[in-house]
């Protein structure tokens, strides 16, 4: 048997259970070693017959005292019921539908039980188990203490149990093929860690509670190590091999330009571009996230560096995650470097051909220095003629892949850096962005007015719409977001459209409102966006196209219906549209959800407005599948270690991939390694 093998090779799975299987997306033999339980059951303890507890599951063994058999139903189901006894009390097993038990139920035989007691039917007070969760026959010298363990728990589709995942597992184990160390020699006794074999084995099948966190965190420790070496091994490469920018220090037109500044940097700012200033005047490329909560101010910083790399000769590129952010980028930088000599260009997919041909051209004759716009910068045509820097705002919508092909663009590998509003929590940093510097601006510009958050029912409706049209007829404006209703999908929930209907015929007729959401053309939902940015509409219904980045200081309310509906984070970023002027800012949150989840989660986000905690409150209430979006890092999912609580390991693990890259021995066995498990995510290292 090969680790590559069908899983039809093991007994006990025929062509049926195999297609059930690859349901689970298992198909290999490998497959199913690596198919991590994803919970336990504790039964290492047995509980004295006369302890057990009435709804409480418990494991017991006991002597069979008496076996009866009845029939019952249209079916005429045979139920066999065992009078178990262990010297403390008796109690009622019964198995339903399981007549080919019927000859091993022998009085005086010994079983193990596992299952939750309830009263027996007119018993007494006398206990019966009907909910039999698992049961062994013991041979008469066993105490049972063999077959007592913590269990695994797998996930599972219908037609399977648990007793077939233990049992094919058990098979798997038994006819283990070698199976090779992953981890350096060197790596594996510095850290402790249990052999790999040993650990998988231990992560099926633990003998007791710290084997099974010991083989957890043998196997965590190589995932997070052989990721950390491959990101690792990223940076170093592309460091060294390629030839970087070196910008100059000497800048007069960037002191010009942050001396013509309205406001002066933040502290967190002014670090932040100390940090990006020392990586651009360094030979090799610069590789840096700004981290930094919503209207904490990247884009200055973005500013700078453009500026900086237009001041040493070479182009500058600035990607927005949509149409609306390049443009609104595209606009403030214009005005911001009207006193200069830099030409700005704007790039997207809606330029009509001739006048995309047009931008590619002057891109390509260094007509234009800094370049403003969408994936379209991406796009085969764009050919820098000397690129030196890269900008990405809002990084969480572009993967690895997208940033490596812009910085492909160009004879020299020019500087990224990289913009989020994405309060990333460490472990995943560094797991996703490992191959990235980080700073983070943790503090928002002197002079805001905190947003006061409110949590309302649907009856006040009225009122609170009552409130944004007062505020339309002050001149301010406000954003009302519905959740995205798919067609069909539980219809009683009211559309965007719908409350755009609502509220244009209702409460603020003669108010200039508008709608956006993702099925309109592009075309059209930039049409509306840029009327709301002119404030020529007072009021957008929207879906969460409005999310990511749009700046509006004038918007001073947010009404989200159903806001149940929305993640934390989501949520927070929405309601960063808001609060970022100088006026006071109002986020009124609708829901009619009375379920105690729902009113945690809402009550965290009126209660705080750090970003990083809501973050790992939503992570930790959704799941970093739901949290990031599926694949969207272009990493491989983490199967065993976890991005909330294992950062510890990942510690651990970092600083033993940082020891590999210096040890030649260590290295040259771990990147045969990093290629076969990480083909698509490091080819590109490991074939240099
Ligand atoms: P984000 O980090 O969300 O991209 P922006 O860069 O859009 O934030 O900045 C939000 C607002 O704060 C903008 O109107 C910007 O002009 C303003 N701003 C940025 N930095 C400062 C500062 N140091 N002092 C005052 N206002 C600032
Ligand atoms: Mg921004």
């Amino acid at each position: 048997m090969k680790l590559t093998d069908s899983v039809q090779y093991l007994k006990g799975i025929g062509p049926k259970k195999a297609k059930l299987l690859a349901r689970l997306g298992i198909v290999t033999v490998h497959d199913l070693l690596t198919d991590v339980p994803r919970a336990y059951e504790d039964q290492s303890v047995q509980t004295p017959i006369s302890q057990l507890i009435v709804g409480e599951q418990a494991t017991f063994s006991g002597t069979i005292a008496n076996v009866t058999e009845k029939k019952a139903g249209r079916r005429n189901m045979t139920i066999l019921t065992a009078l178990v006894g262990d010297g403390t009390g008796f109690v009622q097993v019964t198995w339903f539908n399981q007549p080919f038990l019927k000859p091993k139920l022998k009085t005086g035989r010994r079983v193990l039980v596992t299952g939750r007691p309830a009263f027996a039917y007119g018993g007494r007070g006398q206990l019966a188990v009907n909910q039999i969760h698992s049961y062994e026959f013991l041979e008469d010298s066993e105490s049972g203490a063999a077959h007592l363990a913590i269990l695994p728990v797998y996930a599972a589709v219908d037609g399977m149990n648990q007793k077939f995942f233990r049992t094919v597992l058990r098979t798997l184990l038994e006819n283990l093929p070698e199976l090779p160390e992953v981890l350096p020699a060197s790596v594996i006794a510095a850290n402790h860690l249990m052999p790999r074999r040993a650990a998988w084995a231990a992560i099926h099948f633990p003998s007791d509670a710290e084997t099974l966190k010991e083989a957890r965190r043998r196997l965590a420790f190589e995932e997070l190590y052989l990721i950390q070496c491959g990101l690792l091994l990223l940076k170093k490469t592309s460091a060294e091999q390629s030839t970087g920018v070196r910008h100059l220090t000497s800048s007069t037109l960037v002191r010009s330009v942050l001396e013509n500044l309205p406001f002066s940097l933040t502290r967190g700012q002014a670090q932040a571009w100390q940090d990006v200033c020392r990586d651009m005047e360094q030979p090799t490329p610069m590789r840096r996230l700004v981290q930094g909560d919503v209207g904490s101010g990247k884009t200055v910083l973005a500013l700078l560096a453009l500026v900086k790399t237009v001041e040493n000769g070479y182009q500058g590129a600035l990607m927005a995650p949509t149409e609306i952010l390049a443009r609104q980028h595209y606009d403030s930088f214009t005005a911001q470097l009207a006193d200069t000599k830099i030409r700005i260009g704007f790039l997207s997919g809606h330029l009509t051909p001739k006048q995309r041909a047009a931008m590619h051209e002057r891109i390509a004759a260094h007509d234009v220095d800094i370049v403003i716009g969408t994936h379209a910068l991406l796009s085969e045509g764009v050919q820098f003629a000397k690129l030196g820097l890269v900008v990405t705002d809002e990084q969480h919508r572009f993967g690895v892949e997208q940033r490596a092909v812009l910085e492909k663009r160009s004879s020299v590998t020019p500087d990224v850096l990289v913009m989020t509003a994405t309060p990333i929590p460490r472990t995943m940093t560094l797991t996703v962005y490992g191959d990235l510097d980080v700073s983070q601006i943790t503090e928002l510009p002197p002079g805001r007015q905190p947003i006061r958050t409110f949590l309302r029912t649907s009856d006040r409706r009225p009122l609170i719409y009552q409130y944004v049209r007062t505020q339309a007829e002050q001149g301010r404006q406000a954003y009302v977001v519905c959740p995205l209703i798919e067609s069909g999908e539980e219809s009683d929930l009211p559309s965007a459209a719908d409350v755009y209907d609502e509220l244009r015929y209702g409460i603020l007729r003669g108010i200039p409102i508008g709608l956006v959401h993702g099925r309109m053309k592009d075309a059209e939902k930039d049409d509306v966006m840029q009327a709301f940015y002119e404030n020529k509409l007072a009021v957008l219904v929207s879906t969460t196209v409005i999310e990511v980045g749009v700046n509006v200081p004038n918007a001073t309310t947010l009404v989200v219906e159903h806001a149940d509906r929305f993640g934390l984070a989501q949520l927070h970023q929405l309601r960063g549209r808001i609060g970022r002027g100088t006026q006071a800012s109002f986020c009124i949150l609708v829901s009619d959800n009375e379920s105690a989840q729902a009113r945690e989660r809402l009550g965290i986000l009126a209660a705080t407005q750090d970003g990083f905690q809501l973050a790992e409150e939503d992570l930790r209430l959704r799941g970093p599948g739901q949290f990031f979006g599926t694949h969207q890092h272009g990493l491989p999912d983490l199967k065993i270690a976890d991005v909330l609580t294992d950062t510890d390991i990942l510690l651990e693990a970092r600083k033993a991939a940082q020891e590999t890259l210096g040890r030649k021995e260590d290295l040259s066995f771990v990147v045969p390694i990093l290629t076969a498990q990480y083909k698509e995510q490091f080819e590109h290292i490991t074939n240099t």
